[in-house]
C-alpha cells in the first residue's frame, strides 16, 4: 500500500504515522513488521518526535551538516545537497506490529523528510 504526500517546501517533515496506522490495521496481519519504505533519492524516512521546535532543529540541523554548495551531481540537476541528506537519514523505517497496532514509543511518530520538494511523493508501506 502506498500513502502519497503533497509536500509544500523544499524541505519539510511531514507526520505520517496515522496513515501508516491505518494501513497496518487494515491489513489483517495481528503480529509481525510494518516496513515503511521511501522509493525517491531525495527523501527519508525517521522516527522521533513530533513536537515543532524540534522538527525545525532537525531541518536546521540537517543544512548545517550538508550544506548548499557546488558538488559534482549539481551540473545533472542541482540537488546534490538532497540527495546528500537522504543518504545520511536513510529511506526507510522497520516498526514492530502487535495486535494491529503500531509499536510505538509514547512520544515516537513516523516522519516523512522531504529534502527536494515541493513534490508529489509516494511511501510504500508493507505489513508481514
Ligand atoms: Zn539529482
Amino acid at each position: 500500500m502506498y500513502i502519497t504526500i503533497n509536500t509544500k517546501s523544499r524541505i519539510e517533515i511531514v507526520d505520517i504515522t496515522n496513515e501508516v496506522e491505518g494501513i497496518v490495521k487494515n491489513s489483517g496481519i495481528e503480529d509481525g513488521i510494518a516496513l515503511v519504505y521511501t522509493r525517491h533519492t531525495t527523501t527519508a524516512l525517521i522516527i522521533n518526535e513530533a513536537e515543532s521546535g524540534l522538527l525545525d532543529d532537525i531541518l536546521n540541523i540537517i543544512q548545517k551538516i550538508v550544506p548548499q554548495e557546488s558538488y559534482k551531481h549539481n551540473r545533472i540537476d542541482n540537488n546534490a545537497d538532497a540527495h546528500l541528506r537522504a543518504t545520511l537519514l536513510g529511506n526507510s523505517v522497520v516498526i514492530p506490529v502487535a495486535n494491529k497496532r503500531l509499536e510505538l514509543g509514547t512520544w515516537q511518530r513516523v516522519l516523512f523528510v522531504e529534502l527536494d520538494g515541493p513534490r508529489t511523493r509516494k511511501v510504500l508501506v508493507k505489513v508481514v
